[in-house]
């Protein structure tokens, strides 16, 4: 039987450039972000300045981590305790874990089988939640009809946050995703699209809104030593009914960032090269549905999911196997136990139980699998081809099981 022997956690080394600039600031021990000789800016300032100008965005925070991001997004925004947030069903854990960070209640919306938030469903919840705030997670990269979802909101008066954890790089009719709302988050983090083991950004053009979550991160006072922040004055409004939630990044990452930054945009161009192989192999065979995707959409493919329709639990798991006999390990969605990252709403036991049927369906059938850039495009044709042929090979099995019991 043909094997991957590839390792599917195996992230590209960092370059030469960032481990260059990394050892710069070790030797000058000057690792906390507000720690500057005189004359200096910072590296955590550099990299928000850059992120700020690569977004098109006024200002940028960087911080702790991307879910850290978010829960200052919602803070800064000035959630009240026990407030409902919504955000679409179909995410992973750290996007509710952000809103019951903040003190708010999540109140999910569901999604389609194109895996973004179903519109009408969003318009229902908005109403009978009389929730101020979305939190839009974009998810696995899938973006929604951002020009329809946009004017719902303007008309319900509805502010919107992203999380761009997937679509940094990526875009929607040429305009970047994270520029469509209040404020963006993204996250630094090793499976991310640039990588300091842990980070997340914070983006807005709101004064305020940045001024807050400055000082939340822990600015002692020192926000004066920010490159993309607001003016002074701004500050001096919020700093002394604003609380230091320390979660700053420290320059050593942000060093090992800013050459990631200049090459984020080849990145995507190889994310999408691997994704468009592996897609190849997938299209057209029956019962195996791929999300569509809209010609607005600048999608950033370093992961790819496919939905297994009118198939038990049991022949899932069985395809899973196969897959995983070829060397291709795949996440699914449809297993009620939490495994890895693939958790599900039932297993957010911290928040009210709600009623999803639509994204149940959907998640039931749902397979993952990230694209990192170690692959070649060629690794990623067999990924593909091993796939299919794992989707085969099980399809007969289950029809020759319903043979025998018709029979
Ligand atoms: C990774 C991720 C986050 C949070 O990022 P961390 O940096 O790990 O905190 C948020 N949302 C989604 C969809 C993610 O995948």
């Amino acid at each position: 039987m043909r094997r991957f022997e590839g390792s599917f956690t195996q992230q590209e080394p960092i370059g030469e450039c960032s481990i260059g600039r990394a050892i710069e600031v070790l030797r000058s021990g000057r690792l906390h972000r507000y720690n500057l000789s005189q004359g200096e800016e910072s590296e955590a300032s550099l990299l928000e300045r850059e992120f700020a100008a690569l977004l098109g965005v006024k200002y940028c925070l960087a911080c702790a981590s991307g879910g850290y991001a978010i829960h200052l997004a919602l803070r800064s925004a000035k959630v009240r305790a026990g407030e409902p947030v919504l955000t679409n069903a179909f995410t992973l854990s750290p996007v509710p874990g952000a809103i019951h960070n903040a003190g708010a209640r999540p109140v999910l919306v569901e999604v389609t089988r194109d895996l973004t938030i179903d519109l009408e469903d969003l318009e229902r919840k908005i109403v009978s939640s009389r929730s101020r705030l979305l939190l839009l997670s974009h998810m696995r990269g899938h973006i929604a009809d951002m020009d329809a979802l946009v004017s719902l909101l303007d008309e319900k008066g509805v502010g919107l946050i992203e999380d761009c954890a997937h679509t940094m790089g990526g875009s929607w009719n040429g305009r970047p995703s994270g520029t469509f709302g209040l404020a963006a988050c993204f996250s630094t983090q090793t499976y991310k699209h640039i990588n300091s083991g842990e980070g997340g950004l914070l983006t807005t053009d709101d004064a305020h809104l940045m001024a807050r979550a400055i000082v939340h991160s822990g600015s002692y006072m020192l926000y004066e030593r920010h490159g993309a922040a607001p003016p002074a004055a701004v500050f001096e409004e919020v700093r002394l009914e604003t609380p230091n939630y320390s979660g700053r990044m420290d320059n050593l990452r942000a060093a090992i960032l800013r050459p990631q930054l200049a090459m984020l945009e080849q990145s995507c161009r190889r994310w999408n090269e691997r994704y468009a192989r592996i897609e190849q192999a997938l299209r057209g065979i029956e019962d195996l549905y791929l999300p569509r995707r809209r010609a607005k959409e600048g999608f950033v493919g370093s992961s790819i999911q496919f939905l297994i329709e009118r198939r038990s639990d049991e022949d899932i798991r069985r395809f899973l196997a196969a897959c995983l006999e070829r060397g291709v390990e795949l996440k699914w969605f449809g297993d009620l136990n939490p495994s890895g990252y693939t958790s599900r709403h039932q297993s957010w036991r911290y928040i009210e139980e709600q009623f999803l049927p639509k994204t149940d369906a959907v998640l039931l059938g749902l397979c993952d699998r990230r694209i990192p850039l170690t692959f070649s495009i060629e690794d990623c044709a067999l990924i593909g081809a091993l796939i299919k042929e794992a989707f085969e090979a099980t399809r007969g099995e289950t029809a020759a099981a319903a043979a025998v019991m018709e029979g």
